[in-house]
């Protein structure tokens, strides 16, 4: 790839560019799903390109086009350029990018089985055993089983002098039983909404048991037809796995992306109130709130060795013991918070995007609880799961989720099932309330494969690690019914 690489750093320099970067890219996806004991998804495609970043006087000019030929890099690598000159005469400030060593290494994901060397066959038969489970009751309307496999092969280098070949596995598996009565229709999904993403080979879809637990995910959709309804008032909630990392997702991990922060990435709930006088200052949570940042963890779907400012990956507390420490930053920005380095969160979606500031893996932290302790010691609460429905204002302060299952808690028992439970709250007054976290042993790296982010759009994985944890006084079971 080298004699690629070079002919783009050849190009931008002689065109007189101060700084410039390529990636190329080459991406294999495979998508298989079964719906209601049809095949309905069968989708297997690669995508091989790159895309070249320069800076000319302080301004960023981008340029990509898909294939590999030298001729093709070298007109890209001018035109980069020459979008840059042009955006120079228009900027206010220069982008100064924060010193990084000029890296030169290789980095793998480790996966036991390679998914695309699993026959087609073999993986639809899994689907359709799925699914055919799910369906052995009248009242399911809609089964599906779905498996998603994504293989990206990339190569960084920069007029730095950094050259990074990087090549990432990631597995996706999931179920969902929808049902109906004639009157409602209510959902359960294993392991989790949309299925759960991990870093991996296809011993991750082995070891996700999705034919073991497919009785049971129809049978508690089908339950909640004739579950009472949520109880509504202040109670104390109990989050479960997915829901928990959506949570951490929409009102910690977006919320400290820096460039909402500073006013330049409004999109999608996009700005934020974690602004800049609240670095080092500001109480988040309760005491027991450690958020880390982590691009290092194992099976994480934002794990990487460098990002696409070829950053090495790091991990850091985004909050500690309550307190806010950091944002999440890329080269461009880190100055704007007097960091003298980035903090490793600058990723683009495949070759035809320009890297803007991402999240990494956030994860809270566990606690030293076992999930009866906690039930045992929760006099008037709900717990909840599966990840419904959300929503959350501009600034990502007050927001509110629905939730596809619940169970009440009367004097440390499950009391029952309840359906549509929702809850809502105020960002540093629901972490405020944090009193409890499952241990080690409860804890889970949820994957989120689809966040969105920019314009034109773009979407990134990340995965948010999380225990049961229990808040006190939130407001539930407020909907219009
Ligand atoms: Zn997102």
């Amino acid at each position: 790839m080298k004699e690629y690489t070079t002919v783009a750093m050849e190009t931008c320099r002689k065109s007189g560019a101060g700084y410039a970067d390529i990636r190329i890219i080459d991406m294999s996806t495979e998508i298989l799903g079964v719906r209601n004991g049809e095949l309905s998804r069968i989708v297997n495609y690669r995508s091989l390109g790159y895309g070249i970043r320069v800076l000319v006087n302080g301004a960023w000019g981008f340029a990509s086009s898909a294939g590999l030929d030298r001729t093709g890099i070298a007109a890209a690598a001018a035109k980069a350029v020459e979008i840059a000159r042009a955006s120079a005469k228009k900027i206010n400030k220069k982008v100064r990018l924060a010193p990084e060593p000029a890296y030169v290494d290789r980095w793998q994901s480790p996966y036991l089985i390679d998914p695309f060397k699993v026959s087609v066959e073999e993986k639809i038969q899994l689907l359709f055993a799925v699914d055919e489970i799910l369906r052995k009751n009248k009242k399911v309307k809609g089964a599906e089983a779905t498996l998603n496999f994504a293989k990206e092969r990339q190569w960084f280098a920069s007029s730095e002098g950094a050259f990074i070949d990087q090549e990432i596995l990631r597995s996706g598996a999931g179920m969902e039983a929808e049902v109906s009565d004639g009157h409602e229709v209510q959902r359960r999904s294993f392991p989790c909404t949309g299925g759960q993403f991990v870093q991996g080979g296809y011993e991750v879809v082995s070891a996700m048991k999705l034919l073991e637990n497919a009785e049971k995910t129809r049978e508690e959709a089908v339950s909640l037809l004739s579950a009472k309804p949520c109880p509504s008032g202040e109670k104390e909630l109990i989050i479960l796995g997915s829901q928990l990392a959506l949570q951490i997702h929409e009102s910690i991990g977006h919320a400290t992306e820096l460039d909402r922060v500073l006013g330049l990435e409004a999109n999608y709930a996009g700005r934020s109130f974690v602004t800049l006088e609240k670095k080092g200052k500001f109480q988040y949570g309760s005491k027991l709130m450690n958020i880390v940042a982590d691009s290092t963890c194992p099976t994480g779907l934002a794990t990487f060795g460098y990002d696409d400012d070829g950053v090495r990956a790091q991990r850091y507390h985004v909050i500690k013991e309550g307190a806010f420490q950091t944002y999440l930053t890329n080269r461009e920005f880190a100055h704007e918070i007097k960091e003298d380095h980035s903090r490793g969160c600058c990723r683009a979606e495949g070759w035809s995007n320009i890297p803007i500031v991402r999240m990494p893996n956030l994860s809270l932290m566990p606690g030293n609880c076992k999930l009866d302790e906690l039930i045992a010691d929760t006099k008037d609460g709900i717990m909840v799961d599966g990840v419904k429905c959300w929503s959350i204002d501009q600034y990502r302060y007050n927001f509110q989720f629905g939730m596809e299952i619940g169970w009440e808690i009367k004097k440390g028992k499950i009391t029952g099932m309840i359906k549509d439970p929702t809850y809502q709250g105020i960002t540093p007054e629901f972490w405020g309330g944090l009193n409890a976290i499952c241990d080690n042993d409860h804890w889970v790296l949820w994957g989120v494969p689809n966040c969105g982010k920019g314009q034109p759009g773009q979407t990134a994985e990340m995965s948010h690690g999380t225990a049961p944890s229990r808040f006190s006084k939130v407001k539930v079971g407020v909907q219009n019914r």
